[in-house]
């Protein structure tokens, strides 16, 4: 609105303090242009024929006068309007010439009013040919009386035109407030809600795309941050759920060694294995915060090494010798060629640990798991199967999710939800792949591809390229 204001306080401006001035100001360079043409036309036969034309074409009066201020030749095209014409012994021409005489230009303008009509006209005079003695005047005159009216007709458009503006300006106000200012009100509105920990807020405003596309930012953010914040909730819950069943069964065994056992080395030493068992899961639990928290606030440090993923694999193996003997488990490493990766070893330990501890709690009766190496061109590719219940489709792109745990699971076997997420830290900061693939009933695999050295597989793949070209021209045979 202001803009617009602006614009017509400009246009009123100039139209009422400039117009005239500025009017009179062209009107007077047509004629002094006018006149130099004519002048330059001065002596030649057809002059006189050139002046009747111009005076018609122009609506204008032209004469030539000599030095009395008598014409010699001339059109009036302004009929009785004209002074001049009015003025039968040329007394004003006289007087025109005197005025051009004195001056030091070689033209002379004036306006003068008719006396009977009230009108205004603008004269210019110029020297035109004729000899020292015998000098001859041009004199042209114009009516610059139009302009009121004009001027009129342009202040009744811009009237109206300051009208439309303004409505249009009143409009244009309204569909920006309505599409743009009011929906990012309202953003900030629910934003602030938010802020003070309202979740059940929606960003849903409506109006340009650039609003929408903030709003569906906003509200994707939300949804991140109740999501973390429900997980959270539900790792502290976990935790200290988690925390306190294995604290209170050392502080029962403990009493019980203490008041009854104490003298029995058969019960104590069972109670002692409790006692033990639970230490471990304390700090097992333990450990896996500490290793997220160290995560969360970016202090994890890769310390790359070369090493043969045939022995971490095999050395793998033999932590879990005893499961396999005593609980049934049957676990076995399928290896393919050896190969030499670089990667921090003890962070890789940890997340193929991580992927067959989860096999084991979670392949229920079965306790099928196989650890596969397969080779591939540029990476060797671990997996680590189970023949479990497997995962549902829609927690597949869960599992690795931070604080994340399958409901069925939460109160038969120990867990934070933590241990996948570290391990989809440790991968992502290696720049490895990785992912799961699951059937529900079926079971599920694991997997991650370290990227090895060119070298081996360069040549390999060399080969292979070979063959397909021999393959290629013995079909062509
Ligand atoms: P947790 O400490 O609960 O094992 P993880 O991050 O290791 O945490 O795993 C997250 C969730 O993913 C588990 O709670 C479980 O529901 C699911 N999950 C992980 N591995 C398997 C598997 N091999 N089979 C079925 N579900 C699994």
């Amino acid at each position: 609105m202001v803009f617009t204001a602006l614009i017509l306080v400009l246009l009123w401006v100039f139209q009422y303090f400039f117009l005239q001035n500025y009017y009179r100001a062209a009107k007077e360079r047509d004629l002094a242009l006018t006149a130099s043409r004519l002048a330059a036309e001065a002596g030649s036969s057809d002059i006189e024929d050139l002046v009747r034309e111009t005076a018609y074409k122009n609506a204008i009066n032209i004469r030539v006068v000599d030095a009395m201020g008598n014409q010699l030749y001339g059109e009036n095209n302004m009929g009785s309007f004209s002074v001049l014409a009015q003025d039968k012994f040329g007394t004003q021409q006289f007087e025109l010439i005197g005025r051009l005489e004195a001056s030091d230009d070689n033209t002379y303008s004036e306006i003068i009013k008719n006396k009977h009509f009230g009108n205004k006209e603008l004269v210019l005079i110029t020297e035109m040919g004729g000899n020292e003695k015998d000098k001859q005047y041009l004199i042209i005159e114009a009516s610059i009386d139009p302009l009121d009216s004009t001027t009129k007709i342009i202040r009744e458009q811009l009237f109206y035109i300051s009208i439309i503006l303004f409505e249009m300006a009143f409009i244009v106000t309204i569909i920006i407030s309505r599409r743009l200012s009011k929906p990012i009100t309202e953003l900030t509105d629910t934003a602030k809600q938010f802020g003070q920990g309202d979740y059940e807020i929606s960003f849903d405003a409506k109006g340009y795309a650039e609003v929408e596309e903030l709003s569906n930012v906003l509200e994707d953010a939300k949804d991140e941050i109740k999501k973390v914040t429900d997980l959270r909730k539900e790792l502290i819950a976990n935790v200290s759920h988690d925390l306190r069943t294995p604290l209170t069964m050392v502080k029962a065994y403990a009493e019980m060694i203490r008041d009854l056992s104490g003298d029995n080395p058969v019960k104590r030493e069972e109670h002692l294995k409790v006692i033990i068992d639970e230490s471990d899961r304390l700090s097992n639990l333990v450990n896996d915060l500490l290793a997220i928290s160290r995560i969360e606030s970016g202090k994890m440090e890769l310390n790359k090494q070369s090493f043969s993923i045939k022995e971490k694999l095999e050395d793998c193996m033999t932590r879990y010798q005893l499961l396999i003997e005593q609980e049934g488990y049957d676990i076995q490493y399928i290896p393919d060629d050896d190969v030499t990766v670089t990667a921090d070893m003890e962070k890789i330990d940890q997340v193929i640990y991580n992927f067959i501890n989860n096999a084991i709690n979670y392949s229920g009766d079965e306790k099928v798991i196989r650890l596969v190496q397969k080779n591939k061109p540029g990476a060797v590719r671990i997996e680590v199967t189970d023949n479990g219940q497997g995962i549902s489709k829609e927690l597949l792109p869960k599992v690795f999710d931070r604080y994340y745990r399958g409901e069925k699971y939460k109160r038969d076997v120990v867990g934070t939800g933590l241990g996948l997420s570290i391990c989809k830290e440790i991968l992502k900061k290696h720049d490895f792949a990785f992912g799961v693939t699951s059937t529900e009933g079926v079971g599920s695999t694991f997997w991650f591809e370290i990227p090895v050295e060119e070298k081996k597989h360069t040549k390999r793949s060399k080969d292979k390229e070979k063959d397909k070209h021999t393959e290629a021209e013995q079909r062509e045979q």
